[in-house]
């Protein structure tokens, strides 16, 4: 079997990120500045990193980029006149609350709280509705419009495909099989989760598999179908003691084991983490547009 295919998240990204460049500088002529406000609630410590490469990426790009740090004993009401004033604020196209909260804060009112129109996440009810019914107008959440963007770009066929979904969070497991049941994906789609019977099964079926699961390298060798595409959204830290953090990255999927049996893989980090980041630019410069059509 020949060797599969990296789908390399960063090159792509960098791709996706090099065109929002020259998108902010186009909408900038016109005197509009895509505004993205990021909230973190605590000191989280991966959420404080994705939250420093949101902001680094909007300022890189030319965005007005407005970071909002509170601290963890932050109140409910507190945290929803922060989203009411960004709702209000027109500098401001996009707005994402870091998840997770602390645990005292709903997150489900915060999300209600955000104007879809500016919930670049498109987590809010809105926007979920929007997915589901394929309107274009609608935000679709960052991850898995990542993995659909380099599926894509990698030019790996969808339709007619047998795609497996592990996971069916609404961050990335359900909205991934809806976009790739959709009438522009047209796979044949298979969710699986917890309660799954007999998953390796479920797995060796697909064409395309995606684990979104959060338990390293969970997906075997003996659960792939040869030939198959697998996308690794997985992000876990698992102790490293020859690492200067004492940690390393890894995904969902065994790496070593599962990458020969592929025609394509992402690698975990460098897959779909660079990916996620992307869509959200994109996702603020739509917003930005629709704001001034
Ligand atoms: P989640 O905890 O909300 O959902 C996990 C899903 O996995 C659940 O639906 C659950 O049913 C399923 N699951 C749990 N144990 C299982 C098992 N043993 N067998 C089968 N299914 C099982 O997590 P999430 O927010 O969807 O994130 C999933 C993973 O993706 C995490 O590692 C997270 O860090 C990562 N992630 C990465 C990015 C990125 O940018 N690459 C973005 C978001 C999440």
């Amino acid at each position: 079997m020949n060797p599969p295919q990296l789908l390399d998240g960063k090159s792509i990204a960098a791709t996706v990120l090099d065109e929002c460049r020259a998108e902010a500088a186009a909408l900038l002529e016109k005197g509009i500045r895509p505004g993205l406000a990021v909230v973190l609630v605590g000191n989280d410590p991966a959420s404080q990193v994705y939250v420093g490469s949101k902001t680094r990426t909007c300022s890189d790009l030319g965005f007005h980029s407005l970071k909002i740090e509170l601290p963890t004993e932050t109140t409910q009401e507190q945290l929803l006149k922060v989203v009411q004033d960004l709702n209000a604020d027109p500098s401001i196209h996009g707005i994402l609350v870091q998840s997770p909260p602390p645990k005292h804060i709903d997150e489900e009112a915060i999300i209600r709280a955000i104007d879809p129109r500016k919930d670049v996440d498109g987590f809010h009810p809105e926007n979920v509705a929007k997915l589901v019914l394929e309107d274009p107008t609608g935000f679709v959440p960052c991850t898995p419009a990542g993995c659909m963007k380099l599926l894509e770009v990698s030019g790996i066929p969808t339709a007619g495909a047998e795609a497996v979904v592990i996971g069916r969070s609404m961050i990335v497991g359900k909205p991934m099989a809806l976009l790739l049941v959709s009438k522009i994906s047209n796979a044949t789609v298979t969710i699986a989760h917890s309660l799954s019977n007999d998953l390796p099964a479920i797995c060796r079926r697909a064409d395309i598999l995606v684990a979104a699961v959060g338990r390293p390298e969970m997906v075997k060798a003996d659960w792939i179908k040869p030939g198959a595409v697998v996308i690794d959204v997985g992000i876990n830290r698992v102790s490293d003691p020859s690492k200067k953090s004492g940690y390393r990255l890894t995904g969902d999927v065994a790496f070593e084991e599962v990458a020969p049996l592929c025609s394509a893989i992402t690698p975990v980090p460098g897959g779909v983490g660079p990916m996620t980041i992307a869509m959200l630019m994109k996702n603020t410069l739509q917003a930005a547009r629709q704001f001034h059509p």
